[in-house]
């Protein structure tokens, strides 16, 4: 191969200052799309064109996300009130980010907005953080305002529950800062990987983690079961269960679900004669719960401390086959762990020295849906976005 063909190698410092320059140059190419965009938004040229709005022409035609097109406009408008901000981007000390977040600020401050001391922090810190500092800024200008903007945010909650023909539940909404705090606070625990052989991505742990927030704890379920025999002993040609709310359910949940239950079930025999009601006896409660959990510790999974509140007693051979409710016979198992021993097809098995190992499924072509591969990149958290995204649009 000729040699010379081959770009030129350069140093990671060069590269790296080339990638400052670069962005310092997009930086203020931004701001000058963005007082063009200001201007514009200023005339009804959008209405002559076609189009419902100013930010709607500029997401159409510049290819940019809405969010993307209005921040532009709102750092147009603002930007005779942000020269020292304007000049700190020429200097590179700060970035288009910074500049988004002071023009929201300075919008939503109008005269008491102060861009000095702003600045300052600006400089020494990233976008994120100064999104944040300003929101206390904007609270100490104007509690009030402030307040109001809460309260609005409260007015545009929303959550819709719609079901798919499979059954399946599509969930969309809208929270306030403090709602979606609160669910977040009380998700993020539950959607943290548990333990080995955990493939999960993000989005699916999430999932889970609102499952396992409806459905775990000891007294939280009330989700109504009903299931013949046949069904729950997974007999060929026995029908579905039925539960609240949801189409008919296979076998293999109502197995899962029988197991400990925390679910109100009905069990019907062949005649649809109810057989059994609720928690009856092979549900694991009061001393044989806690001597379990105190020799379990916490959800037996290698890998795994999902605490005893949120686990299963699992019945390692199934009551309905004979299974007891001795000690012997459960082991503690968190909502994702329980699911993957029932339907996910896993075995679980106490080695030699008393460790429990998770044997993966052989058979992973029909029934069984092999794992998704791992998540290409991290998921650390990432900071807030610099960009709020309410709207200030024309
Ligand atoms: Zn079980
Ligand atoms: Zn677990």
């Amino acid at each position: 191969m000729d040699e010379t063909a081959v770009p030129p190698e350069v140093s990671g410092e060069e590269r790296r200052a080339r990638m400052l320059r670069k962005r310092k140059a997009i930086d203020l190419m931004e701001l000058s799309f963005a007082e063009d965009a200001a201007a514009f938004a200023a005339t009804d040229e959008y209405d002559e064109l076609g189009f419902v709005s100013a930010i709607d022409w500029i997401r159409f035609n510049c290819h940019m996300t809405s969010g993307g097109a209005a921040s532009s406009v709102a750092v147009g408008n603002s930007m005779d009130r942000l020269p020292r901000s304007v000049e700190a981007v020429a200097q590179g000390e700060i970035g288009l980010a910074h500049v988004t977040v002071m023009a929201r600020t300075a919008e939503a401050l109008k005269d008491r907005f102060d861009e000095r001391p702003l600045i300052e922090y600006a400089r020494e810190h990233t976008p994120g953080k100064f999104h944040f500092y300003c929101q206390h800024a904007r609270h100490a200008a104007d509690a009030e305002g402030y307040a109001e903007q809460e309260a609005d945010q409260v007015q545009n909650r929303r959550l819709s529950l719609s079901n798919w023909i499979d059954g399946t539940m599509v969930l969309s909404g809208v929270l306030d800062a403090f709602g979606g705090a609160a669910l977040r606070a009380a998700l993020e625990p539950l959607a943290h990987r548990s333990g080995e052989h955990d493939h999960r991505q993000r989005g699916q742990r999430l999932a889970d983690a609102l499952v396992e927030l409806a459905t775990g704890g000891p007294e939280r379920a009330a989700i109504q079961v009903t299931s013949s025999v046949e069904t729950l002993l997974g007999l060929a040609g026995a029908p579905a269960a039925d539960a609240e709310f949801s189409l008919p359910i296979s076998s293999k949940i109502i197995e899962r679900l029988a197991c400990d239950s925390n679910i109100t079930r009905v069990l019907l025999d062949s005649e649809s004669a109810v057989i059994d009601v609720g928690r009856a006896k092979r549900v694991v409660s009061g001393p044989a719960r806690r001597a379990l959990n105190a020799r379990d510790g916490c959800c037996r999974w290698p890998g795994c401390d999902r605490p005893p509140s949120l686990t299963a007693a699992h019945h390692v051979v199934h009551w309905v086959r004979g299974g007891t409710t001795d000690l012997d016979n459960l082991i503690l198992l968190c909502f994702r762990h329980h699911w993957m021993v029932h339907e996910g097809k896993w075995q679980l098995v106490r080695s030699d020295d008393g460790r429990m190992l998770a044997i993966p499924p052989t058979v992973r072509f029909g029934t069984v849906r092999p794992d998704p591969p791992p998540e290409p990149f991290p998921d650390e958290e990432v900071e807030a976005p610099a960009d709020v995204g309410y709207d200030s649009s024309s």
